[in-house]
């Protein structure tokens, strides 16, 4: 204990002190608290990874990780954070020759952009404003004109909190037979997602977000119809070349050494999200959202996004800036909040609801921003 005090300097923005020291209550969207028991499977020494017994667990993965997106295609896992994945979905299946629409709400919008330029993959971009919801004649009339082969979008926009209709986009985007890619990053366990049910071909998820597992696992799931576009493509990486994962897990391996420890915290996580079936998981976090929402509603914090996810809630501070309710929740009260991304910084907060959270945390999370209210209105007078 008190090595570790003189190791983090700055407690108040040390995730390892405030996990170790237990006070501290953290709300950041990813990565979030959790639970001790898979805390306590990433503590023990690691088992050789080419055996029999570890392709039997890998297996048992790949059968979780397609209940969670609702596919009858494959996953491939990666040891990489989500953002790599996003990377792998791109280069694998776009490239000079094709066209891309990229719906840009927010940071996590803009990163696709950003993908694109480096990868020279010709794009468009269908910019929404932040918090906004997609105009759907919109869309349908840009992909009549434009001859797209893929739409990119993240199914939520964490700077915004904002959750897209990955249904109806999808019905749309399937009429124009382009491939549909979407970063689900920070909706799947959180919001209802079927990935053959809603037209996606392409899904992303990493380990950090509503998995509630420390980072560094991220997935790529395909649908059938992309199963079968990859084997018509050339790899241009070898690291994320995807055809070589979908080979290798078929014997239950990969091909490069994966996180042992993370595979095996997945592994549980994945058995314990099969006990409590996912349905149930999705109404937990739906539940806390709406409390949270509920108990803050007389306050001068607005829900920001039109359509939220239920992951997290981002807030408006009316009269406050944001910037200061974030240091004032972290330095009177040892809370940590995530600040507004990008242009939302002095704006907005953003409060997740994703990971081992303690409902008495929460209660004391609301009454902290009412006391902050409370203040923000009495010196304005
Ligand atoms: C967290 C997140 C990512 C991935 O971020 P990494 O830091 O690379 O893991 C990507 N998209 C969305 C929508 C996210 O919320």
């Amino acid at each position: 204990m008190s090595s570790s005090l003189t190791r983090f300097k700055s407690p108040h923005t040390s995730f390892a002190h405030a996990v170790e020291f237990g006070d501290w209550k953290v709300f950041v969207p990813g990565p979030v608290p959790i639970e001790s028991h898979l805390l306590a499977i990433g503590n023990q020494q690691l088992p050789y990874n080419r055996t029999e017994a570890f392709s039997e667990i890998t297996h048992e993965i790949q059968l979780g990780l397609l209940q969670l997106f609702q596919t009858e295609g494959s996953v491939a896992l990666l040891t990489a954070s989500g953002t790599a994945a996003m990377e792998a979905a791109a280069i694998n299946f776009l490239d000079v020759s094709t066209k891309v629409l990229v719906v840009n709400g927010g940071t996590f919008g803009q990163r696709w952009s950003d993908l694109c330029t480096v990868h020279s993959i010709p794009f468009e971009e269908l910019c929404v404003p932040p918090g906004a919801d997609i105009d759907l004649s919109q869309l349908e009339s840009i992909l009549l004109k434009g001859r797209f082969s893929a739409l990119l979008i993240n199914a939520h926009e964490t700077s915004t909190g904002h959750l897209y209709d990955i249904e109806a986009i999808g019905k749309i985007v399937r009429t124009h037979g382009c491939l549909f890619v979407v970063d689900a990053i920070s909706s799947i366990c959180a919001d209802p997602f079927t990935m053959d049910a809603w037209g996606v071909d392409v899904c992303i998820l990493s380990s950090q977000k509503a998995l509630a597992l420390p980072p560094g696992l991220s997935f790529v799931a395909l649908n059938r119809r992309s199963v079968a576009l990859l084997e018509k493509r050339k790899p241009k990486s070898l690291y994320f070349n995807l055809k070589d994962y979908l080979a290798n897990q078929l014997r239950g391996q990969s091909p490069y050494t994966p996180a042992i420890g993370l595979m095996l915290q997945l592994h549980q996580r994945l058995a314990d999200i099969q006990s409590q079936t996912l349905p149930v998981l999705v109404a937990q976090h739906k539940q806390r959202a709406e409390h949270f929402r509920h108990a803050i509603q007389d306050l001068a914090f607005a829900v920001f996004p039109s359509r939220c996810s239920n992951a997290m809630t981002a807030l408006a501070c009316e009269g406050m800036d944001a910037g200061q309710v974030v240091e004032r929740l972290r330095d009177h009260y040892r809370i940590i909040v995530a600040p507004g991304a990008g242009s939302l910084k002095s704006k907005t907060i953003r409060v997740a609801h994703m990971g081992a959270q303690n409902p008495n945390d929460v209660g004391f999370l609301t009454q902290a921003l009412a006391e902050i209210n409370a203040t923000s209105r009495r010196t304005k007078r």
